[in-house]
């Protein structure tokens, strides 16, 4: 049976998710209208600016723009590939140097390259003694790849679960095959791109992860809010709308259907059909107490969320610290090889050709900001100024210890998770939104159906966060609506 799409699609959140999602319907012939809370579109996606520089908040690189690979996929489809300049990670060879103090205070280092090949040769020439078990875990990562670039996950008949084979996490896989710390330890940092501990972080979710960056790596040449503005000048140039200052507060259901908006200004539109691009808990309270079932309640109420983020972005003198290509991450870890806290250092060129952008980011450390939770942005304090200061300033000590001293560095701005809570309404501020554990993968499952006719979810919580995770949910919330069959035919990717 021919599923219709509805002519008008209202969505909450303009992030990429709400984006890339009113793209989608757009080119499809549907009007849609995106509503946004801040005055600004582009969620996590749109950098800041201080002193003229832009600081950085959800896009500090990108895995697989190669041609035929998974994003070059979406953005050509989605018709902003011209519009997004970037420029190729790894062409010296390197995208991420992981950088690991032990406990002896011996450092050891491992420089990630580009290409599935030049990884597993890498692995093999690191560890010469551990050829089987990298054998058996570049199978895995190699055939994740070619389900990702693939699209299987878009195409897959409907109720193919074979991904859920490899839902055994990722650290269990590496116990059985017997896998010495100094290896685990490489291979446990993709799993911190996800926000997932090693131990718990389903293995093929481990490995589209890894294969998304190694298959080719791309830094933006501007900045997040030249992307954000590409995608927005998109979604007009189809004659969709933006309406910004817009936050909702109320998803109004009658009989279990979705019958209409209301904003917090007090405004009512009326709407069929409703995208929340946002976090599921978040939607949950916008519906009325009725409208769905406890159990769905229980259910979403319930998941627990990826950690925090702190960053701090510092301005550093250009002919002292060059722009580097490729990422470094400081990283702590157990004897064991498991992660226990990293650091990520990046430095960038900027528009101002004497100064190049610090970036740097670490987890949230949210038991530190508990004092202010209660409170919004703007309205923290000189203590909270204090302690973030304090602790921008002992990342940037470290920062220096890496990168050489940073002599007159100036500190731009740092932000905490509940800056990013506030800002995008991110349950407790957490990066990347639900867990996606393997402890969580049932309460996670099929997260864009709701339990009310007319209301679907997009964004980053319906299938995997980072910018190809976020835009595969949205042309799954499409397939969802258009149902698999018509999906096939009318979007070739
Ligand atoms: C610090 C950090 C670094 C990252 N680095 C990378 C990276 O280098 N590469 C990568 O691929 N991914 C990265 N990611 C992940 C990636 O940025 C996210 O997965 C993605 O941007 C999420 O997009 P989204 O649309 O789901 O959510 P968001 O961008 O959070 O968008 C949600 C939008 O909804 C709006 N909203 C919320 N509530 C309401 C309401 N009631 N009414 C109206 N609007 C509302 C918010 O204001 C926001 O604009 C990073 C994430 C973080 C936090």
């Amino acid at each position: 049976m021919v599923q219709l799409l509805p002519e008008k699609v209202s969505i909450i959140g303009s992030g990429i998710g709400g984006l890339s999602t009113a793209i989608i319907l757009a080119q499809l012939g549907v009007e849609v209208t995106v509503l946004e809370k801040n005055t600004r579109p582009g969620g996590l996606m749109r950098s800041y600016d201080r002193k003229g520089l832009a600081c950085e908040v959800g896009v500090h690189y990108l895995g697989s723009l190669d041609k035929d690979q998974v994003l070059r996929k979406f953005f050509d489809y989605l018709g902003v590939s011209d519009a997004i300049a970037v420029d190729r990670m790894g062409e010296n060879g390197v995208i991420d140097r992981y950088l690991f103090d032990s406990a002896g205070g011996q450092r050891t280092s491992f420089d990630l390259p580009s290409g599935l090949g030049a990884f597993s040769e890498s692995l093999y020439s690191t560890f010469p003694e551990d050829k089987a078990a990298i054998s058996t875990i570049m199978q895995a990562i190699g055939r994740a790849s070619d389900q990702l670039h693939g699209l299987d996950l878009l195409y897959a008949a409907d109720n193919d679960f074979s991904l859920l084979d490899q839902a055994e996490p990722f650290g269990k896989i590496l116990d059985d095959l017997g896998c010495p710390p100094g290896l685990r330890r490489v291979l446990a940092i993709a799993a911190n791109w996800v926000g997932v501990p090693l131990d718990d972080c389903p293995g093929y979710y481990h490995n589209m992860a890894l294969a998304s960056y190694v298959a080719s790596s791309y830094r933006l040449k501007g900045c997040g809010a030249d992307m954000a503005n590409a995608f927005i000048r998109r979604l007009k140039a189809l004659g969709g709308t933006i309406i910004t200052n817009a936050s909702v507060e109320k998803i109004c259901v009658d009989s279990r259907k979705v019958t209409g908006l209301r904003l917090q200004s007090g405004e009512t539109l009326a709407a069929t059909t409703v995208i929340g691009a946002i976090h599921p808990q978040v939607l949950l309270k916008m519906l009325p107490e009725k409208a769905v079932k406890p159990s769905y309640r229980n259910r979403i109420r319930g998941l627990a969320n990826t950690h925090g983020i702190f960053s701090a972005h510092v301005a550093v003198a250009s002919n002292v610290h060059p722009a580097i290509p490729y990422n470094i991450f400081k990283v702590d870890t157990e004897e064991s090889g498991n992660v226990i806290d990293l650091r990520y250092f990046q430095v960038r060129s900027s528009r101002n050709p004497e100064k190049n952008v610090l970036s740097i980011l670490t987890s949230g450390q949210d038991e530190l900001w508990a004092p202010w939770k209660n409170t919004i942005t703007g309205r923290r304090g000189r203590d909270y100024q204090s302690v973030k200061e304090e602790l921008a300033q002992s990342l940037l000590k470290e920062a220096g210890a890496v990168l050489g001293p940073l002599g007159n560095a100036e500190l731009l701005d740092a932000y905490t998770p509940l800056t990013l809570r506030d800002w995008v309404n991110s349950p407790g501020g957490s990066a990347y939104g639900v867990l996606r554990s393997s402890s969580q993968i049932l309460g996670t499952a099929l997260l864009n159906r709701t339990a009310v006719k007319g209301l679907y979810l997009a964004g980053q919580n319906v299938m995997a966060p980072g910018i190809i995770g976020t835009i595969m949910g949205s042309f799954s919330t499409v397939k969802l609506m258009l149902g698999p069959g018509e999906f096939k035919k009318r979007i070739q990717l």
